[in-house]
């Protein structure tokens, strides 16, 4: 994977050949960074092309700065794909967490303050693999394919990926997006089972399994950033 150096840090990047295109241009898609360039122009060029977008990568910088998150507090609502969980927190030696969606709660036991958010994120994770393994197998049947594994991760820069051996991988933190978004990176990842680039024809097939997915794309581009510190004290964005 080729990757620019901005500001410091490394940013890994899809990068497309596209026989049609002119100019350098850069997406952010739910795989990361992507960017697309003429067929034969050299790969120096492509990085100082990149490089001289830095004022555009750094504004969507909260996807590739560490995420500093707000403190979670007792009685606090979190976002949980379409409902949210009363998030209860009380004292005690031993972390422990309970995650019960159909009463709208998430009890953590915790020695003190610091031990909440990794518990929170545990509960969550444990979530997102019930989640994502239903939805996984959902579309495997519907549209014929197979896969390997799936992987809960969090990944900075891209809220999922498919392997070419069809290990699919997504962010535990889809779990706080809106439901419908979270399904689009399923299908999109699926949709890579049978076309491993963003070709026209892979685009075709998001489309028919997703026919808004555009609205899903704008929500994660705007909102990565808010994902990737949430859940946080700031309400989440709506779909626009
Ligand atoms: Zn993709």
């Amino acid at each position: 994977m080729p990757e620019v150096m901005l500001a410091g840090r490394t940013i890994p990047y899809v990068l497309v050949r596209n026989p049609r295109s002119r100019h350098v241009r850069m997406s952010l898609t739910p795989d990361g960074l992507r960017v697309s360039a003429p067929m034969r122009l050299p790969e120096h060029e492509i990085d100082r092309a990149v490089r001289s977008k830095e004022r555009w990568l750094l504004r969507h910088h909260e996807l590739l700065e560490p995420a500093v998150p707000d403190p979670l507090i007792d009685g606090q609502m979190l976002p949980f794909l379409d409902g949210e969980l009363e998030l209860g927190i009380r004292q005690a030696a031993r972390g422990s967490v309970r995650l019960r969606a159909e009463e709208g709660r998430l009890a953590v036991a915790a020695p003190d303050t610091d031990a909440v958010r990794p518990l929170v994120e545990r509960a969550y994770r444990q979530a997102a693999r019930g989640w994502f393994g239903l939805m996984c197998d959902m579309y495997a049947q519907r549209m014929g394919v197979q896969f390997t594994s799936i992987g809960i991760r969090d990944p900075r820069t891209r809220w999922g990926s498919c392997s070419a051996r069809g290990a699919l991988s997504f962010s535990w933190r889809l779990m706080m997006a809106p439901e419908r978004v979270a399904e689009y990176v399923v299908v999109h990842e699926m949709a890579h089972l049978v076309h491993l680039d963003h070709s026209p024809a892979f685009w075709n097939l998001v489309r028919r399994l997703s026919p808004d997915h555009d609205i899903d794309r704008v929500w994660l581009r705007d909102h990565g950033g808010w994902l990737s510190r949430a859940p946080g004290a700031s309400a989440r964005p709506p779909l626009t």
